[in-house]
């Protein structure tokens, strides 16, 4: 008999229709002889609302507080889901996080989860029930109540899949898996059918938002196959799993992040200690830095000099902070000049194959010129190489890369757009 975690995200949960429907599919999984946990997200909407009312109060909420007020939606929809899935003739049990356990650190609002005792779950299964478990909450040591961040109950998922040994943690969501690009902006987009746990980290944190990215760090650590499948299809969705079980592609998909901002340091002196200091400085403002170039500039008079223009990538919601920072810094170490620009997009191409493929990044590179499309900085990894290229080309970029490696040729039928 195996086990199966299911967890169905906020539109999943979104109506009381949408609740009975997903009933449905958890007693389907019943049925065919699995046990069945459901781990569920708030209502759509509900979290933001719970927050909004908190902010109506006053503009600082208290963080223990705010996590008590919004681990209630969690609380509601686990409570109806088990309701519902009683109305259709089975058992089930809802458990909110003190009662499972799932015990966390006491960082309100992004608790991280230390250990979970899953024997009252155990116990419950034993006894042929549908466990329903409130995602995206914990308690600390203290009792508190706290929540994992948002989008969080994807890794309360995972987490408890982990801790229960599940053969699967099934995500159900509002699209029918991932993409090997936005379908949004590159109609020819086309569902990966497997991906490894190292693509998925790229994708996610590179734009592609179908699943926490703590949760599939989680679900690589402990070798739980995640399976992203559409409430609302039956589609067969997008299995994140282990490299081996996966025929390797050289290019796996396409992402793009408009979320950060170049910021680029003319003509600073080339001598040691120089890009310590604008770093130690950024650092002591806890801004993270994403790409970093560093390109030497020899006066081939030698009256000045070597000199060095230092370019960097920060996220857009750290620019205010790290002006301040890097104009003060900039004089110091003689930076001719300090630009800042914001209008700008990286573009992104991830795949296991790219460690033993060659010309990789010289194809990209030749697809973006014969586009016309200047590439302001380029960073890589061993499965990624990134572009970074002016906001207006973002779609122009995604559709070529899209096509000229190959990655959209499925059958219409085979995508269903989001809802
Ligand atoms: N309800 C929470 C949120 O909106 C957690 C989740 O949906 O995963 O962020
Ligand atoms: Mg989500």
């Amino acid at each position: 008999m195996a086990l199966v975690v299911q967890k169905f995200g906020g539109t999943s949960m979104g109506t009381i229709d949408r609740i009975k429907n997903a009933a449905a599919r958890t007693i389907a999984a019943h049925t065919e002889g699995n046990r069945v946990v459901v781990i569920v997200s708030a209502m759509s909407g509900e979290t933001d609302r719970l927050l909004r009312l908190a902010r109506e109060v006053t503009a600082v909420p208290d963080a223990r507080e705010m996590d008590a007020l919004a681990a209630t939606g969690e609380q509601v929809a686990s409570a109806l889901m088990a309701i519902a899935i009683q109305a259709q003739g089975m058992r089930a049990r809802s458990f909110l996080g003190h009662q499972m356990k799932v015990l966390t650190d006491s960082a309100f609002t992004k608790a991280r989860i230390k250990a979970i005792d899953a024997s009252r779950v155990q116990l419950a299964l034993e006894e042929g029930e549908i466990v329903v478990v409130a995602g995206f909450q914990g308690v600390d040591e203290h009792g508190n109540i706290t929540t994992l961040g948002r989008g969080g109950s994807d890794t309360s998922a995972v987490a408890i899949a982990a801790a229960l040994d599940a053969d699967v943690c099934e995500i159900f969501t509002d699209v029918d898996g991932v993409y090997t690009t936005d379908p949004n902006i590159c109609p020819s987009a086309k569902k990966i059918d497997r991906i490894s746990y190292e693509e998925m980290l790229e994708l996610a944190s590179l734009g592609a938002k179908v699943l926490q990215i703590r949760s599939v760090e989680m679900a690589m650590k402990y070798g739980v196959p995640v399976h992203v499948r559409s409430s609302f299809s039956s589609s067969s969705g997008t299995l994140v799993t282990h490299e081996g079980d996966l025929e390797q592609v050289v290019v796996t998909g396409v992402a793009y992040d408009k979320g950060e901002a170049r910021v680029m340091l003319v003509g600073v002196r080339d001598q040691p200690g120089v890009v310590a200091e604008i770093f130690t400085a950024l650092a002591a403002k806890s801004v993270s830095v994403d790409m970093i170039i560093q390109n030497v500039s020899v006066d081939p008079t030698g009256a000045k000099g070597a000199h060095t223009d230092v370019t960097f990538t920060v996220a857009k919601s750290d620019l205010a902070r790290v002006r301040d920072v890097i104009d003060e810094i900039g004089r110091k170490v003689g930076a001719v000049d300090v630009r800042y620009d914001e209008d700008i997009v990286k573009v992104s191409v991830v795949g296991l194959g790219m460690r033993s493929h060659a010309g990789v990044a010289a194809k990209m590179f030749s697809i973006l010129a014969e586009h016309g499309i200047n590439i302001q900085a380029i960073s890589t990894s061993e499965i990624k190489i990134s572009c970074l290229v002016a906001t207006k080309y973002t779609e122009l970029a995604v559709r070529a890369l899209h096509e000229g490696f190959q990655l959209g040729n499925a059958p219409a039928d085979e995508r269903t757009p989001a809802i």
